[in-house]
């Protein structure tokens, strides 16, 4: 993703110019709790997150941040509010990255001090920019905090922060609406060539969150904008770690899972769509391979419309059900044997 935009390094990965989009979360456990925000950074890892924020809210977080970076394996990012003291504090202990909102910041000198331990320390900065932090000539030029003044805001921050030396910039822009959101997100990248965060900011618990980051960032992904994401849900981080890989893959982004595409059903339905689909699941998760599947209720329209898929089932009526290969059939079995067929099937060809 991000072909056009500049390459930032943030501890051993790489942001923007063309690498994958990198998956971020945050934790939620007390950064001062470093047994439990360990723990949970493992657990991140462990689901495929690639970067990990951590609050920096008080200096006793340096030692903290000491020790949890040398337990984990992934970027370490501090998420800072309003102190430049703290973000240097972070930068000094450990962070690779350190989220500042420089509208928060008390003027350029505060600015000036972070951007300059970053670059002394060879880190990075995440600017972020949303309607609270505008200035005051933004909101007066444009009367509200509109998706142009947003992009304006962050373009001038990055510009400044260039200007001071360093190159390890990433924006995010966040905005209150998913529409406002991805309007602002699109106008900057028309700017400039910072690589950029995606997310959706609070987008509530899981299921809500789900739908506005896939509508949010599915539209960011499928224009070629978005150089990390993090999907934010109320509740354990590592659901935000699965959700950001489902959108990442349903985008055409990455892939990290085999696809199962199964019907809706309906009265022609001739098999336990759901059943099977969730054992065909089973089944391809264990070959590791990114296998596209299908499990379609009827032989009618079924293996038809799933004829991109690289195997498929069909219920064939009369409890037997039809095993075929992008979109040809392969043979009919009785529905009790058919995973066995479908098994067998997969072992050989893929
Ligand atoms: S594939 Fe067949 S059973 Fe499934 S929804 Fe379509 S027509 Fe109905």
């Amino acid at each position: 993703m991000g072909a056009y935009t500049r390459q930032v390094r943030i501890g051993s990965a790489v942001i923007g110019g063309g690498s994958a989009c990198l998956i971020q979360s945050m934790t939620n456990t007390d950064t001062l709790d470093v047994q439990a925000t360990l723990e949970q950074i493992s657990r991140l890892e462990a689901a495929g997150c690639e970067a990990v924020r951590c609050a920096f809210y008080c200096a006793d977080c340096a030692p903290a941040f000491r020790e949890i970076r040398a337990g984990i394996h992934i970027p370490l990012i501090a998420d800072v509010h309003f102190d430049p003291d703290l973000a240097v504090l972070a930068l000094e202990n450990g962070a690779d990255k350190v989220r500042i909102n420089p509208g928060n910041l008390r003027g350029d000198k505060a600015l000036e001090k972070v951007v300059a331990c970053a670059k002394a320390n060879g880190k990075a900065i995440r600017v972020g920019v949303n309607a609270g932090s505008l200035e005051p000539h933004l909101l007066k030029k444009y009367r509200s905090p509109t998706a142009e003044a947003l992009a304006e805001s962050a373009l001038n921050w990055v510009r400044r922060v260039y200007d001071m030396g360093l190159d390890n910039v990433v924006v995010s822009i966040k905005a209150s609406s998913v529409p406002a959101c991805v309007k602002a997100v699109r106008a900057f990248a028309k700017l400039c060539d910072a690589p950029q965060h995606i997310g959706i900011t609070e987008a509530g618990t899981y299921e809500s969150a789900l739908v506005k980051s896939a509508v949010g960032l599915g539209a960011l992904l499928l224009d070629g904008i978005g150089d990390t994401i993090r999907v934010s849900i109320t509740g354990d981080p590592v659901l935000e770690v699965k959700a950001a890989k489902h959108i990442l893959q349903s985008a055409g982004v990455r892939t990290f899972y085999p696809e199962v595409i199964s019907c809706p059903t309906c009265a022609r339905t001739g098999i336990n769509v759901a059943g099977f689909a969730d054992r065909v699941q089973r089944i391809l998760a264990e070959t590791g391979k990114p296998i596209t599947a299908a499990v379609m209720g009827c032989v009618v329209n079924g293996p038809g419309e799933a004829r991109h898929a690289d195997i498929g089932i069909a219920g064939g009526g009369s409890g037997k059900a039809a095993l075929f290969a992008k979109g040809v059939l392969v043979g009919t079995y009785p529905e009790e044997h058919i995973l066995e067929a479908f098994a067998d099937y997969v072992r050989k060809h893929f």
